[in-house]
This record gives structure tokens, C-alpha cells and sequence, in this order.
């Protein structure tokens, strides 16, 4: 058998098992957040839900909380089953895709940073006297007068600046969103739309990153949201876990030593799948099993975590291009915090060809009717080949979980889709 580096510079699939991983009390111990910042993230979130129904009166239907639903997918596990995947147990689809307000995942995080700065910001002004306060006085003319001296700006390959630009320029700010060459242009032509300012780079996310913050930090009235190290972005995921698991409670499901959790998580620099798996960790321990998802030409996380350089190397460094279809992933080096912790956490990664998102793309509009964008679509080489690879099973047997895989439940984490173009829906469904 090659090594797992070979392996990776020559493209191919793989699922790679993670050998620093140790138990969830003994990594949640060595974590610098815990329970009690999960939880005070979530009661921000409920704190600014009036304001989000002001602003946004579509979450009026979910009381001002921005949330997905948990979607069984039975019919498109039974297509993965006719091509061989030999799954069992439940499949489910977390539909990030259809989040309001941004259409992704990022509207978990991305609008909690934002929420956060403008707290901050309105407490210290004198606006809001404390967190029991009214944060409808947050749409005040006082307060959008004194967002409007501010700037908040991020570098981002599409989704990220989606959540921040909508969520920093509905609340009054002046949003500034440096975009990558990947960054489509449906995405860029709707943040304009929506009143932020769009600067384009020839060069890849770190590159707008990059010109991004050094933008920012010369201006002492604006704020970089950033990815990379972002702690707020980070605990604004993880709210996440305690919403799917009343979700679970609702629909029946059980997770517990005899029915282990397996989670499938597209990334790019980390943060929100990282975010989301220390969520589940926290509430699950050791029944819960996150696995990464990143493509063969950019698989960022795993390169830092199997050279144990973390965010000290890129794809780029092990000679991949880090160029991918699935722009949401198209990163080329990892968030160190997130690095750090998911060495302690994370299950493994399975890499996944560019070839096999529109596949995806397209089985699931036709078995279930639910449209997601390609990058979203990379969660599923989980459930098609967790039952079937070497090192996957060799992963379910060290952790005596083989007699336990007929009640398993599995979740494919939809990341992105909602706000995707009829045009480009369409030719997205074409694509053979
Ligand atoms: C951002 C994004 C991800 C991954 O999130 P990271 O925090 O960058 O790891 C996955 N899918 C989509 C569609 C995204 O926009």
C-alpha cells in the first residue's frame, strides 16, 4: 500500500483515517472552548432573531432563526446501494443549502460574526445598554448611522462574502468583500445588488485574503472577518450541533452507543465543518464519527493534518493545483486553530474527483427533487464508500463499530445551493 502522501499528489480518491485522533473527553479537555461558549453563541443568535425578522421576513416562519432542515434521504441512498455502496442503516441530508438569508452554510457563521461585531460595537456606543435590551433598536436611525462609519470586510471564494456582505449591509455597514477567481459570477453580481462593494483578484482565495486584511487593518474603522482564525465564525457553526439533535429528537432518531453518528462534511478552510463537528462532539462524545470531504486537487485540511504542518503548508507545496469546480472548497491552505483541534477530533477525510459532483448533483434532484451546488455535493462520496474502502473499514473494525452499522445513522452535510441561478441550475443538471 502507498502512502497516504502519494497517494494525495497523485489525485487519487482515498479515505484517510486520522492516527492522532484520541477520545472526545480527552480532546474536548484540550480545547479551548466549551459548552458554555456553544451555548452563548446560540442565546446571541436567539437575542438578534427580532432583528432578523425585520430585516430578513422570510426567518418570520422560524421566529427569526436561521435554520435547515434534516431531510431523510432514502431513495438516494438506494441509488448509491444499486452502484455498490452497500450502506446501511439511515441516510439523511442536513440542507445547509437552503438556509436563509445566504443559502449556505456560511449563514451559520458569517451572519453570527456579524451579529457579534454589531453588538459589540452598539453596547460600547451606548445604543444598546445590555444583552436584555430591545435589539430592535439595532434598526434605529442612530444605529445604522453609526454602522454606516464602519467597514466590514472579508476575503472569500463566494459564500462567505454572500453571508457577510447580505448580513453587514442589511444592518446598515459598509461591506467590502474581496473575491477570488473562483468566485462565480452569479455570486458577485448578486453582493452588489445587495449594496456591497465587490473587489475581484486574479489570484486565489489566500491572495484575496491577503489583500483583504492588509485593507483593512490600515483603517481603523473597519473590521476583517477572518476565516482563517476567526473564533466567533468557528462557535457560530457549532450551533449547529444542538439544532440537528432537537431535529433528531423530533423525527425519532437515536444516537447513542449502539446507534454511532457519521457525519460527512465538505471543506475548505475548515471552519465550518470544524465548528460543526467540536458542536457534536460536545454532544455526542465518541458515538460520533465527522469526516471531512475536500477535492483530489485541493485537499487543504488533509495535507496540513497528514504532514503534521498544519496551516505551515499548502496543496500547492505537495504539487497540486488547488484548482476545483467546487468553487466553496477551492482553498489551498487550512485554518490553523481548526487544524489543531480537529487533529484531536475529526474521524478522518475522504477525498473526492471533480467528475463525480455533477454525478451527484444530479442523482439527488432526480431521486429527491432537492437542488445543491457542486461543492455541496462532496459529502456524499462518504456514504457511497464508507462500507466498501480498506481504510475505512479497517476504521469501523478498530472501533468496533461493524456490528453496529445496521443501525447507523449517516449525514451527508448539504453546504450550498438555495440562492444558485435558474440559468445555472439548469445547466448544472445538464452536465454529463
Ligand atoms: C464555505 C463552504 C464550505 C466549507 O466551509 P469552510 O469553513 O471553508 O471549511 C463547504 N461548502 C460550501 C458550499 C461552502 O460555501
Amino acid at each position: 500500500m502507498k502512502e497516504y502522501m502519494d497517494r494525495i499528489k497523485n489525485e487519487e480518491e482515498l479515505c484517510w483515517i486520522n492516527p492522532c485522533r484520541v477520545s472526545a473527553a480527552e480532546a474536548l479537555s484540550q480545547v479551548e472552548f466549551n459548552e458554555y461558549d456553544v451555548a452563548d453563541a446560540a442565546a446571541r443568535l436567539q437575542r438578534f432573531a427580532p432583528l432578523i425578522m425585520h430585516y430578513f421576513p422570510e426567518t418570520k416562519v422560524d421566529g427569526g432563526i436561521i435554520e435547515s432542515p434534516l431531510t431523510e434521504i432514502d431513495e438516494m441512498k438506494e441509488i448509491l446501494n444499486g452502484e455498490g455502496a452497500r450502506l446501511t442503516g439511515r441516510l439523511f441530508l442536513k440542507r445547509d443549502s437552503d438556509l436563509k438569508v445566504s443559502g449556505s452554510v456560511k449563514a451559520r457563521g458569517g451572519v453570527y460574526e456579524v451579529l457579534k461585531h454589531s453588538e459589540d460595537l452598539a453596547i460600547k456606543a451606548g445604543i444598546l445598554d445590555s444583552k436584555a435590551d430591545d435589539y430592535m433598536k439595532l434598526a434605529s436611525d442612530e444605529a445604522r448611522e453609526l454602522f454606516g462609519k464602519y467597514k466590514v470586510q472579508v476575503g472569500s471564494t463566494g459564500n462567505l462574502g454572500m453571508s457577510i456582505g447580505i448580513m453587514s449591509a442589511a444592518l446598515g455597514f459598509e461591506a467590502i468583500v474581496h473575491m477570488s477567481m473562483d468566485a462565480k459570477q452569479w455570486k458577485k453580481d448578486l453582493l452588489r445588488e445587495r449594496g456591497a462593494t465587490v473587489i475581484e483578484y486574479e489570484g486565489d482565495y489566500g491572495a484575496a485574503v491577503e489583500q483583504g486584511r492588509a485593507e483593512s487593518d490600515a483603517d481603523p474603522m473597519s473590521y476583517f472577518v477572518d476565516d482563517e482564525n476567526s473564533e466567533a465564525l468557528f462557535l457560530g457553526y457549532a450551533v449547529a450541533a444542538g439544532r440537528m439533535d432537537a431535529q433528531f429528537k423530533e423525527q425519532g432518531v437515536v444516537i447513542d452507543d449502539n446507534h454511532p453518528l457519521f457525519v460527512y462534511l465538505p471543506c475548505g478552510v475548515g471552519g465550518a465543518p470544524g465548528g460543526v463537528t467540536f458542536g457534536l462532539k460536545l454532544l455526542y462524545g465518541d458515538n460520533v464519527h465527522c469526516f471531512f470531504v475536500e477535492p483530489v486537487t485541493c485537499p487543504c485540511m488533509l495535507v496540513g493534518l497528514e504532514s503534521g504542518e498544519m496551516n505551515n503548508i499548502c496543496v500547492q507545496d505537495v504539487g497540486l493545483s488547488g484548482i476545483t469546480e467546487a468553487d466553496g472548497l477551492a482553498v489551498g491552505r487550512p485554518s490553523g486553530l481548526v487544524c489543531r483541534f480537529m487533529n484531536l477530533m475529526m474521524a478522518g477525510e475522504f477525498t473526492v474527483d471533480d467528475s463525480r459532483l455533477n454525478y451527484y448533483l444530479r442523482k439527488l434532484y432526480n431521486s429527491e427533487g432537492l437542488f445543491i451546488e457542486p461543492s455541496s455535493c462532496a459529502g456524499f462520496i462518504g456514504p457511497a464508500t464508507i462500507s466498501t474502502d480498506e481504510d475505512a473499514r479497517r476504521y469501523l473494525m478498530q472501533n468496533e463499530l461493524e456490528d453496529k452499522m445496521a443501525d447507523a445513522v449517516h449525514v451527508a452535510w448539504a453546504t450550498g445551493g438555495s440562492m444558485v441561478p435558474q440559468d445555472i441550475r439548469d445547466k448544472l443538471l445538464r452536465i454529463e
